[in-house]
């Protein structure tokens, strides 16, 4: 991104701050850590890909700096290779994993490396260096002619980090939605267990919990809502992988039940569009199934009156009505959602 565009950005994206807080114009706040930055200081924000770069994605948004090389170090770099091995509708692609360092041959590992391509195939190499030298003959003898059939076991570390791949999703999915609805989406307290998992401030386990899967969904990148048990969800998905996040009426999702390893199928999502080009939008509420999806915290103080987006039953989004103050208190009592008092540090 150009730094003038970088700027018009920054700027855009803090005059929606000001639309909720008192902070003065001019004030960037991290979605993920909630720190303050006056945008004159533009080196402290910096441009994050809510899906990573290096699997051809391209959203961008903005985060702090320390939070951006965060997730650049501990999720990117997982979640970018495992979209990259695991392309929808393709085989499984051997030359984007990393290696583990060793493989098994009919049950015996072997350190060594191995490389794959179109062209010549599966290559597999032992290292004379690495391996006893009573290993190393007994491979001279029992594979050295050539046998018809062995058995290999290529391991791959990344089954290994797969909380962090859950992580980079769930990183995806709020940065996402903060793209899409701004900081009517970051201003709710009840995201605060979400963001502490995405800085890594909670037990990674915890991510599972937020995980979908399904083979019968083969789907580009996608926000919107999912059906769920009865229950309408926040969401995003990517390719087989659904993230659910939770919703304003149900602020914990240990409410709805445990949840991963569930099947889902593609009648159960409402992808929403949003073609806005600005993010210096009024706050929103969203409605999906009559339900409150998200609402900001301590919506009357704001001087400008918010505007309510309702999702249809068919996926539609209709926008625009300014929500009065009594449907709002009717929909915080029938959600029973406790009002937080929000204060960014
Ligand atoms: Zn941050």
């Amino acid at each position: 991104m150009k730094k003038d565009q970088k700027r018009r950005l920054i700027e855009d994206v803090s005059a929606n701050v000001s639309k909720f807080h008192n902070y003065g114009t001019g004030i960037f706040v991290c979605p993920t850590c909630l720190v303050k930055i006056p945008i004159n200081e533009i080196g402290k924000v910096t441009e994050a890909h809510t899906l990573p770069k290096a699997a051809g994605f391209s959203e961008a948004t903005l985060l702090c700096k320390k939070c951006n090389s965060n997730f650049g170090a501990r999720q990117d770099k997982w979640l970018g290779e495992f979209l990259n091995a695991f392309t929808p509708g393709k085989p499984f692609d051997l030359s984007k994993v990393s290696q583990a360092g060793h493989f098994i041959v009919d049950g015996v590992k072997i350190n060594g490396k191995w490389s794959y391509s179109e062209k010549e195939g599966l290559k597999i190499f032992a290292y004379d260096n690495r391996n006893s030298p009573a290993l190393m003959s007994k491979m001279e003898e029992k594979w050295g002619k050539k046998p018809e059939k062995i058995s290999l076991s290529l391991p791959i570390p990344l089954s290994g980090k797969q909380d962090d791949v859950n992580i980079g999703f769930i990183t995806a999915a709020y940065l996402g939605w903060f793209s899409l609805f701004g900081y009517s989406w970051v201003f709710q307290k009840h995201l605060d267990p979400i963001r502490k998992l995405i800085r890594g401030e909670i037990e990674k386990e915890k991510a599972r919990q937020y995980i979908l899967y399904s083979n019968e969904i083969n789907l580009k990148p996608w926000i919107g809502l999912i059906k769920y048990k009865g229950e309408v969800l926040p969401a995003f998905g990517v390719s087989g992988t659904t993230v659910i996040l939770p919703p304003k009426y149900a602020p914990s999702v240990a409410d709805i039940g445990e949840v991963s390893g569930r099947r889902l199928h593609s009648r159960d999502l409402q992808p929403i569009t949003n073609s806005r080009k600005s993010n210096n939008y009024p706050p929103l509420i969203i409605v999906g199934s009559g339900k409150l999806i998200v609402c900001p915290d301590n919506l009357m103080w704001i001087k400008e009156k918010p505007l309510a987006i309702v999702v249809d039953e068919s996926g539609r989004v209709q926008m625009g009505y300014p929500v009065t103050s009594e449907e709002y208190d009717k929909r915080i009592k029938e959600g029973n959602v406790r009002e937080h008092s929000f204060e960014a540090d």
